[in-house]
């Protein structure tokens, strides 16, 4: 497979030149308006920022996207998906009122908001993920399934369970329904590791299932309550709590790429990546630490396994920022990359290996700066 182009620009701006302005040309050098846009059902998929969470894209950014769409006559649409878990984003009510909070409104945006998979979260379309090796079937939101063009637009970042986060993240985990989101985190049922403990009850706050219960200053998880989203693992202050499954990660990150193969499937798409507050841990938590590099710019590409490699590699030549949890963690005398000094059981190319596999692009990219 040939090298697949994808498009950087820094975040520098000069007077009467702004980001978004430098998005906008961003995305048109890299050929969006190329898409089957007129009268189109455009999605862009988004994360609206868990409320509490800053570390989300700015809703400007969206608006300059949308108004691209608008411009060559597509019906563009902001959209994610409910969460499994506790919190502001888990039915349609909540999700709206986060996005609301966090400044996506039809006035700010220019489009309205479409919450993909309905009131509870079980508004899927069955889809089929074209030569899935764990999953032959995904659940998908409707409103995302039913749409005739997709936009990623991903904020790029570390992640707990998956090293990092960008486009492909987006298009599986983000675009699955409660159903979908549970068939790809059913091999992670967790366990606590007693001695690390100290009974904080941080993990029963999480868990939206009342699988883990403190007893006598330990806690311990329930296995016929525990679906495996892992939500706890994150939120655990001693790093008590983890997979019983050692390969748990690594399936999970090939269900993202397989319900990402699903939501692609002869779709036309376009996917863009912010490089900007790299925090170490996903959006969906409610807070966000302080981020590991300093901003590096935007991204986009027709093909997300290039734009993630692209993005990981941005990141991972980037020098690591002091005060941080990577600097905390890395280990200066044998240091490795940043995505496994900060999650040491996670192999980040899992995905993208994976995603390779399926058909949805290539590791090999040529970096055309505008
Ligand atoms: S969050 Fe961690 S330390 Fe706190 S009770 Fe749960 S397992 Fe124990
Ligand atoms: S106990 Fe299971 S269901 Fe509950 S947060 Fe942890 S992984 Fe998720």
């Amino acid at each position: 497979m040939s090298k697949s182009p994808v498009y950087f620009t820094d975040f520098r701006t000069q007077f009467g030149l702004t980001q978004c302005d430098k998005l906008v040309k961003l995305i048109k050098k890299a050929g969006i308006e190329d898409l089957p846009l007129r009268d189109s059902f455009a999605a862009v998929k988004i994360h609206f920022g868990e409320p509490g969470n800053l570390a989300y894209l700015r809703p400007a950014y969206a608006a300059s996207v949308v108004e691209v769409l608008s411009s060559r006559g597509a019906r563009p649409y902001l959209t994610d998906c409910n969460t499994l878990y506790p919190g502001g984003r888990k039915n349609a009510l909540e999700h709206l009122e986060a996005a609301y909070k966090n400044g996506f409104t039809p006035y700010s945006i220019g489009c309205q908001i479409l919450i993909g998979d309905g009131l509870k979260g079980n508004d899927d379309v069955e889809l089929p993920v074209p030569n899935g090796e764990l999953l032959q079937k995904a659940y998908i939101g409707r409103a995302i399934a039913d749409s005739d063009v997709l936009i990623t637009l991903n904020h790029f970042k570390a992640h707990e369970m998956t090293g990092m986060g960008g486009a492909l993240k987006n298009l599986g985990m983000g675009c699955g329904s409660r159903a979908g989101k549970k068939a790809m985190h059913n091999d992670g049922l967790t366990k606590v590791l007693q001695e690390y403990c100290v009974g904080c009850g941080r993990c029963t706050k999480a868990c939206a299932h009342g699988a883990p219960h403190v007893e006598h200053g330990h806690a311990s998880i329930d296995l016929t309550k525990c679906v495996g989203c892992g939500r706890c693992i994150g939120v655990c202050p001693h790093d008590a709590i983890m997979a019983i499954d050692g390969q748990a990660n690594g399936l999970l990150d090939k269900k993202i790429a397989e319900y990402a193969a699903a939501v692609l499937n002869n779709r036309p798409s376009f996917h863009i990546s912010l490089v900007r507050d790299v925090s170490p841990y996903c959006d969906c938590h409610s807070e966000n630490d302080a981020a590991i590099v300093p901003d590096i710019g935007m991204f986009a590409s027709f093909d997300p396994v290039a734009l993630d490699q692209a993005c990981s590699d941005a990141v991972l030549n980037a020098p690591v920022l002091p005060h941080t949890a990577l600097e905390e963690r890395r280990n200066a005398e044998s240091p490795c990359n940043h995505f496994t000094s900060l999650f040491p059981e996670t192999d980040w190319e899992i995905q993208l290996n994976h995603a390779v596999k399926l058909g949805l692009g290539t590791r090999e990219y040529e970096l055309i700066r505008i």
